[in-house]
């Protein structure tokens, strides 16, 4: 058993990385599903998206030929459309709620069909929002935002389009946050995620300064006397501990670093182990270890302390895991990390049992005593991401465990307004986009009163 870079053809690796969700081939093909929509009143999937995308006109614009008015329709909502046609978990959000689903059939392909507008806008470099005039009570108004993921971005757009000037101050050398470097390669290329923020930037009116990081040569409190308002956005960004014996060897990992890693460096630098233990159930484990796989480790198995019934996440990405030849052991926790000459050599796991409900109706896990052990040269840990709450309390948030505490995105402290996974705790990208969009609305509210 080993930990080894490289272990794959350049041609097995772009079969394996290869677009998870392909996009329509022709026109025609779109326009039969897109003629599918009942283009219903009152439509369940507009109210299932966070952002509010009027699902039914994009799609009748497809009917009528009119893309350029489909991807605005589209972009209007929600300015990373084109990335949340790729990343979106829809099985639980718009085509979850399509109406054929009640009729036993599948429902309207509303990604793919977003994707279908949204990628032909960006390839054709469409501009299809002008910037207002500024105001002039907003003239000499200068806002910051910290943090260039989603919710900074569409806080950045929403506010360049009312004519407002945005500088963003983000860490990383790249923007996109974690859509450029959390997310599955399976799903978003590095490339398109690149060209999704020059498109977003192309309206103008937006700095970004890279190499800027809060905590380190930035200060909220210089920065609050620099701006009219400041939406802070920096995301969540660590991984959750095990606490487990053996954590420290070599060969444990965190599934963001693993992901970073992938996104970052490319698929034939990234060790893998011939045998690899995922922790956790939720997207970011999926995402580890369907990749851990695709990478080409030999055997994968993911571990989850409770059952698929509580698992976060959802039915179509275990099925992802499930073809990806991932083995699940449900009910298993891990206890302890056995190491041989400082490497991981195997993964002690205690077996457990739910609890009755308690009034929440959650049951816990509770350990039976009885134990399993796995053979495995590579663990990843992905079981959840921690607040940043030192720099949250440091710099004063009223915070809940590290996430900021916001009334409809003003924070505790004058001109600062937050969003996204810092204040939700993390959630998905179309979240994020809607925080950013409702922190744009409440800075402009909050400028304009000035
Ligand atoms: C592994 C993984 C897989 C995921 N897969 C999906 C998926 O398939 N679909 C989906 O919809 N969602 C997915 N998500 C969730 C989604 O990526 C996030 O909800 C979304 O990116 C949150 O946007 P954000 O702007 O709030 O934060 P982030 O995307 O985290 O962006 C925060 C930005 O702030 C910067 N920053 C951080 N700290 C500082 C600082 N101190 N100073 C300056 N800048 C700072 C960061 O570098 C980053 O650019 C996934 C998350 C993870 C971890
Ligand atoms: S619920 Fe389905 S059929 Fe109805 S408008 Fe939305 S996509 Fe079309």
């Amino acid at each position: 058993m080993s930990i080894e870079s490289n272990r794959l053809s350049p041609k097995q690796y772009a079969h394996n990385f290869a677009d998870f969700h392909p996009p329509f081939e022709t026109h025609d093909a779109a326009l039969v599903e897109a003629n599918r929509c009942l283009f219903c009143y009152d439509a369940p999937c507009i109210k299932a998206c966070p952002t509010s995308i009027n699902v039914p006109k994009f799609i009748k614009q497809i009917t009528t030929d009119n893309i350029k008015g489909s991807a605005h329709t589209i972009f209007l909502s929600n300015i990373m459309g084109a990335g949340c046609g790729k990343v979106c978990p829809v099985e639980k959000l718009c085509e979850g709620s399509c109406v054929f689903n009640l009729m036993d059939e599948p429902p309207i392909p509303i990604a793919k069909l977003q994707r279908y507008s949204t990628e032909i806008a960006m390839k054709k470099d469409w501009k299809l929002f002008t910037r207002k005039v500024t105001p002039e009570g907003l003239k000499a108004k200068k806002v910051a935002i910290i943090g260039a993921g989603p919710a900074g971005l569409s806080c950045a757009h929403m506010l360049s389009r009312e004519g407002v000037d945005v500088t963003i101050f983000e860490k990383d050398e790249k923007a996109g946050g974690l859509m450029t470097y959390g997310i599955a390669a399976y799903k978003v290329t590095p490339a398109f995620c690149a060209d999704e923020v020059r498109y977003i930037l192309s309206i103008g009116g937006i700095n970004i300064k890279y190499g800027q990081e809060l905590g380190r040569n930035l200060r909220l409190d210089i920065m609050q006397k620099d701006y009219d308002a400041v939406y802070v956005s920096i995301g969540v960004g660590l991984a959750r501990q095990l606490d487990i014996e053996g954590e420290e060897l070599e060969g444990v990992i965190d599934a963001i670093s693993f992901i970073y890693d992938i996104r970052s460096k490319g698929f034939s630098k990234v060790p893998v182990g011939d045998r690899v233990a995922v922790i956790g159930m939720g997207m970011t484990a999926i995402d580890a270890a369907t990749q851990a796989r695709r990478l080409g480790a030999k055997e994968v198995t993911i571990l989850y302390r409770r059952t698929q019934e509580e698992m976060p996440c959802t039915e179509v990405e275990l099925d992802i895991a499930k073809l990806d030849g991932c083995k699940i052991i449900w009910l298993a926790a891990p206890k302890e990390i056995i190491g041989v000459n400082g490497k991981v050599h195997s993964l002690i796991a205690d077996v457990m049992e739910l609890d009755t409900p308690d009034e929440t109706g959650r049951r816990a896990p509770l350990k039976t005593g009885r134990q399993i052990v796995l053979e495995v040269d590579m663990i990843i840990k992905a079981a959840g991401q921690m607040p940043f709450e030192s720099l949250i309390t440091e710099n004063d948030f009223e915070n809940l465990r590290g996430k900021i505490v916001s009334n409809n995105t003003a924070t505790n402290l004058e001109g600062i307004f937050a969003g996204g996974d810092c204040v939700n705790g993390g959630k998905e990208v179309v979240d994020a986009v809607q925080a950013g969009k409702d922190g744009a609305a409440a800075i402009l509210l909050y400028i304009s009163q000035q």
